[in-house]
């Protein structure tokens, strides 16, 4: 089954036309990378699901339109976006941020069994429980970023650039924690990152956007092995 279906997306900033007709798909479960050079409009597209942004089109969530629905509406029917610049909250410890991402939760006990698994997927959090989210790496408050959306157990979770500005060994280990996450629970995922070569080891298919348009979309393996996309964006 389709979870969430983009048809024919545009956006605009004042006067300035980004998305130009974004299309694209995820299964239930699945999880769908999209690529492209800065300025794409890979930011905007995940804007535009979450109600941050108004766009033209379609999108549809299990099934129902929701655009047009605003952020509060839409992370209540179980979308989490985890954005660019990660979004925690520097005042509040690790503890208290992942309450607060479970804070629309009645499954109490639950939301402590979370907590654990959480902490056992990213050790760092656990060393670092009660700190500041201020006190946190770069790649921490990734870590806790990413943990405070999960703590909402949407269906579907976006990220948003989760390897920016990390060290390359850190990038990775963020990454290997997302797949993990994706292995050991239903949830599906749209990722944008710039750094292909860690979106396309955990997605199944990618959409490309080149100037706010959807112009490829294929199997991560077909995309991996096509000459055009290593050269643009593996670095080969
Ligand atoms: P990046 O990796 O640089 O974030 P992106 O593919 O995510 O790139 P977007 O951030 O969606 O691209 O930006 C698409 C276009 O919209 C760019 O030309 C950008 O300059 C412009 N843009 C983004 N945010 C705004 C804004 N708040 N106001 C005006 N223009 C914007």
């Amino acid at each position: 089954m389709t979870l969430l279906e983009l048809e024919n997306i545009t956006a605009s900033y004042g006067p300035v036309q980004v998305i130009d007709g974004v299309s694209l798909s995820v299964p239930d479960g699945g999880a769908v990378g999209i690529l492209g050079a800065n300025g794409a409009g890979k930011t905007t597209t995940l804007r535009a699901i979450c109600g941050m942004v108004r766009a033209g089109g379609s999108i549809r969530f299990e099934g129902r339109e929701i655009r047009g629905m605003g952020p509060d509406r839409i992370a209540g029917i179980g979308i989490a976006h985890v954005p660019e610049g990660r979004g925690t909250f520097a005042g509040l410890s690790v503890k208290e941020n992942l309450r607060v991402g479970a804070y629309l939760r009645k499954d109490r006990a639950k939301v402590s069994s979370d907590i654990d698994y959480l902490l056992d997927l990213f050790p760092n959090l656990k060393a670092r429980y009660t700190s500041a989210g201020s006190a946190l790496s770069g790649g921490e408050q990734q870590m806790l970023a990413i943990s405070r959306a999960y703590m909402a157990r949407p269906k579907l979770l976006m990220l948003d650039e989760a390897s920016l500005g990390l060290a390359p060994g850190t990038a990775k280990s963020v990454y290997q924690a997302i797949a993990r996450l994706r292995q050991e629970s239903d949830i599906a995922m749209l990722v944008v990152e710039q750094n292909a070569n860690l979106a396309l080891d955990l997605v199944d298919t990618a959409t490309v956007l080149e100037t706010g348009r959807s112009v490829l979309t294929g199997a991560s393996e077909e995309l991996k092995s096509m000459d055009e996309i290593r050269r643009a964006y593996l670095g080969g």
